[in-house]
């Protein structure tokens, strides 16, 4: 049985991470750049297997730490281990070439005068003939595109495209594969198609990944956990259903789920928000230390519902809609000028301007953040 078989394992569903040997460490690494730090003091742990991805804003440091871990850049400060080997740091450094790290870049980088099957077996040069034409044949099948080997990339869709060269920079088992905004260079019809496409790719060879995207419905639906940066730094990392559940700074919420935040006073075991009383246990976690504080509650728009209402009773006025087919998100501008959105099916309309109430439907806790 070949390397490769004897990593395959069933495909997961349930999006957890899987306990095991820890494949990357970043420890305390940091990336300066003259007086700025793209990268500061960032830890990390991978582990065999697990899909991560890095996720933040432009400019958060999500490439500079990839290329870090490719070795494209040297870091100022920290190291990283791959199964234990330093790379990177404390006076060690293995060039890129010689680490077991494979790279998909953003545009795919294929040969346009080489097959399908040449392409994927492109960085096997040195492998024996009948090893190489065996692992190509198995990658063939596992990226489902047994009948193009001999087909060149102009003659394949964007997808299809994809798949090699995901299928080319697994080629040689790497330790960990690292994919640069995977997606962006596909329409959005496809970029969903391919999200699960990849993730099946990945889970069924069992390579160790990290993908870098700015784009927060893609990190959540295929990664094994992810990690928000902002400014340089880890905010939070954690399965995707815990950091959307229980985001840990008002940054991690506002990046996550397109946040409101209801700005209200603690009052003993209410809270007085601009949609009226919250009772303090529909939040997440002890607030007693907060009584007379103000606090922002995070709301989403499908922990709010607007509903018609006249002038007088209304809560705020409807200033927006975003019709996405099966919904709309209105977005409601409250009397006192917080903006929030509510998720409705497509039968409910309002017109812009129209006078709303709005309530929080939410059947789970809010998590909160002590005004700033
Ligand atoms: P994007 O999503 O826009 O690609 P990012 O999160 O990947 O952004 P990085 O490209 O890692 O961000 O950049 C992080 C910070 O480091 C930015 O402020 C950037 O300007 C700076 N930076 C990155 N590379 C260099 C460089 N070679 N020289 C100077 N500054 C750099």
């Amino acid at each position: 049985m070949s390397k490769q078989q004897s990593r395959v394992r069933p495909v997961e569903t349930t999006g957890t991470a899987q306990p095991g040997e820890t494949v990357l460490e970043l420890d305390g690494v940091s990336r300066e750049y003259g007086p700025e730090s793209a990268v500061a003091d960032l830890s990390l742990d991978v582990q065999d297997g697990e899909l991560l991805t890095l996720l933040g804003p432009s400019g958060c440091g999500k490439t500079t730490t990839l290329r870090l871990i490719a070795g494209l850049e040297h870091p100022t400060e920290g190291e990283i281990r791959v199964r234990g080997n330093a790379v990177s740091g404390q006076g060690s450094f293995v060039p890129p070439e010689r680490r077991e790290i494979g790279l998909v870049f953003q545009n795919f980088a294929l040969f346009p005068h080489l097959s399908v099957a040449e392409n994927i077996g492109f960085g096997l040069d040195d492998w024996e003939r009948r090893r190489r034409s065996d692992r190509v044949d198995e990658l063939l099948e596992l990226v489902r595109l047994e009948d193009y080997r001999e087909k060149e990339p102009g003659q394949l869709s964007g997808g299809q495209q994809q798949r090699v060269a995901v299928a080319r920079s697994l080629a040689p088992e790497p330790d960990v594969l690292l994919l640069d905004e995977p997606f962006s260079n596909l329409d959005v019809r496809l970029r969903i198609e391919m999200r699960d496409e990849v993730r099946r790719i990945l889970k069924e060879a069992g390579v160790t990944a990290i993908s870098v995207t700015h784009d927060q419905e893609e990190a959540l639906s295929i990664s094994d956990r992810v990690a928000i940066m902002n400014n340089g730094q880890l905010e939070q990392v954690g399965k995707p259903e815990a950091v959307f559940e229980n985001p840990k700074s008002r940054f991690v919420a506002s990046f996550l789920g397109r946040a409101s935040f209801l700005t209200g006073r603690v009052r003993g075991d209410i809270v007085e928000t601009p949609l009226g009383r919250l009772g303090t246990d529909q939040l997440k976690g002890p607030i007693s230390a907060y009584d007379g504080a103000k606090i922002d509650v995070l709301v989403r728009p499908d922990d709010l519902e607007a509903t018609p209402a006249t002038e007088r009773d209304a809560k705020g006025r409807v200033v927006g809609r975003q019709y996405t087919g099966p919904s709309f998100v209105y977005r409601v501008e409250l009397a006192n000028g917080t903006p929030v959105r509510c998720l409705h099916n497509h039968v409910t309309t309002f017109e812009h301007g129209q006078p709303v109430g709005v309530n929080i439907l939410a059947d789970h806790s809010l998590a909160w953040y002590p005004t700033q």
